[in-house]
């Protein structure tokens, strides 16, 4: 009815969102931010906003009457408990041979992910968008999201003296006796809260095993970095709870975007209708592909090319856990922040990051997960019989992550005399390889768009998200998504306003 008029709409609050309403607002554009999730600004009955990694309630999941735990059994035992469905923060989004887990909510990913924070490699960058000018992007866009999100490094002292990250040294004891290298992963966790946690000054929130479903202190999510900046220039309104289902052009120019408002068990309250004159999708390579791939199905926005949910990867992720002898004690309190990875990039085509198991009882178990080179590629299609949009990932792909991995962990065993843990993933199953924690592609950089994220055939429509990047990043993406946000941006503002 009142289709409300805006200058510029943005669908989705994660990494590549935030960077876009922030640059448009400090260009003097007023900007509307659209979120499917909740704002998580308000504490629950606990007294705390997000739940904890080990006691999964209400807020834990979208939509679910079930938890869908990444690590589905321990010791035999499968670990997944009823929950009331709710609008929750994390989703375990089943495709038909994959769980694609994502944030939902103001923030997007930062609320729930692992806070590592790294650039990849100079000399892979060419593998991860190799149509992007690495001058540009190792001398400005990367400094400029490393800062913008607050990426640092461990102390190494406290490192090599502090309980909670016992089985990280464990991980690099074992990484170095097989002659892997070690290095340090970059996190935007605050490591001086970190320090007084463990010191017992503070609440504590990394070592109380928080990650999964948000943390109440210490990592700096979207809500400390872009987020407040953005509340600060006075000129973007976020609307959570609503859920964006259709951008069609409007007649007398720019697009009308249809949007669903959400109560908290994910029934529609309300459907509206907002008018803008540029369109910015970034609601994550899954959430941008579902709408993109839909609108060019259903006649919405037909001129879309075909290039539409294609090259759409899993990062190559895969999980797995060693056994450790009696004398390789991992320890009982285990910082949820993983600071550690094991680089066999060049000669193995795997990076693994040495994980933290946080039960608060000793496992004398190594986690792990690994980003691995995998040329696999799905697609999402349009399903019109069941109304919604398929992926056509297999399960099977995963063997070339698989076999990425055991470069790194065959050899760590033969060394160690020790074995692959059997008991996470489901009985006797060694590898997790059910899952991505990295959707990543589906309208990709200069194919489905231009080469700064302009889609094709529609002026003043633009993605800015993880579906630009094709699939693998060499390493975890999040400092990627947001240095080419950061990119993207800077080229439209300065051409297309
Ligand atoms: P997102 O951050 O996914 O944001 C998209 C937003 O759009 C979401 O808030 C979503 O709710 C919203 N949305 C979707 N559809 C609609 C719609 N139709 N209408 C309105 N809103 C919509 N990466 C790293 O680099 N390091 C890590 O340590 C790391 N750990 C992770 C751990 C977990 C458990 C998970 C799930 C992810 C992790 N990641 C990590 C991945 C990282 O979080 C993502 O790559 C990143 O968040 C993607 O950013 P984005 O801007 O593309 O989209």
């Amino acid at each position: 009815s009142d289709a409300a008029s805006v200058p510029a709409l943005v669908i989705g609050t994660g990494y590549g969102g935030c960077v876009t309403a922030l640059r448009l607002a400090q260009a003097g554009v007023d900007v509307h931010m659209i979120e499917m999730g909740m704002a998580w600004d308000t504490p629950g009955a606990d007294g705390k906003i997000f739940a904890n990694t080990t006691t999964p309630d209400q807020r834990s999941f979208w939509l679910r009457t079930r938890t869908k735990q990444p690590l589905s059994n321990f010791l035999g035992f499968p670990l997944d408990k009823d929950i009331p469905r709710y609008t929750g923060i994390l989703d375990a989004e089943e495709f038909s041979g994959i769980t694609v887990y994502q944030g939902r909510g103001v923030g997007g990913g930062s609320l729930v992910n692992g806070g590592m924070a790294v650039t990849p490699r100079r000399e892979y960058f060419g593998e991860v968008l190799p149509t992007v000018n690495p001058d540009e992007m190792f001398g400005t866009y990367y400094p400029r999201a490393n800062a913008e999100l607050g990426v640092s490094v461990i102390d190494p002292a406290w490192f090599d003296s502090t309980a909670c990250y016992q089985y990280a040294r464990v991980g690099r004891k074992h990484a170095q006796r097989s002659n892997f290298p070690f290095v340090y992963v970059p996190n935007v966790y605050d490591w001086n809260y970190m320090k007084q946690e463990a010191a017992g000054t503070v609440p504590k929130s990394a070592l109380a095993g928080e990650i999964l479903y948000g943390n109440n202190h210490g990592k700096k999510s979207l809500q400390k970095t872009y987020l407040p900046k953005i509340a600060a220039t006075g000129r973007v309104t976020i609307s959570p709870l609503h859920r964006v289902t259709s951008v069609v052009p409007a007649s007398g120019g720019g697009y009308t975007v249809t949007m669903e408002q959400l109560n908290t068990t994910g029934g529609v309250v309300t459907t509206k209708a907002v008018t803008a004159a540029r369109v910015f999708f970034a609601a994550g390579s899954v959430g941008t592909s579902k709408l993109l791939v839909k609108l060019k199905a259903t006649g919405a926005l037909p001129n879309l090319n075909n290039e539409i949910g294609k090259g759409w990867g899993d990062n190559g992720n895969v999980m797995c856990g060693r056994a450790n002898h009696m004398w390789d004690a991992t320890g009982a309190l285990q910082s949820s922040m993983p600071t550690a990875g094991i680089d066999n990039w060049a000669a193995g085509g795997a990076f693994a990051e040495v994980a933290p198991l946080p039960t608060g009882i000793e496992t004398y178990a190594s986690f792990y997960l690994s980003i691995t080179k995998t040329s696999q590629r799905a697609e999402f299609s349009w399903n019109a019989g069941a109304g919604r949009v398929d992926l056509s990932w297999q399960t099977a792909w995963k063997q070339t992550s698989i076999n990425a991995a055991k470069t790194i962990f065959d050899k760590i065993n033969a060394k160690e005399g020790t074995i692959y843990r059997t008991d996470l993933f489901g009985i006797y199953k060694i590898w997790g390889d059910h899952l991505t924690y990295h959707p990543l592609g589906g309208a990709i950089l200069n194919k489905a768009t231009d080469n700064y994220g302009r889609l094709h055939g529609y002026p003043g429509l633009y993605v800015m998200d993880g579906a630009l990047i094709p699939g693998n990043t060499t390493v975890n993406p999040f400092v990627t998504i947001t240095a080419l946000a950061e990119r993207n941006i800077e080229k439209i503002i300065a051409t297309d306003l």
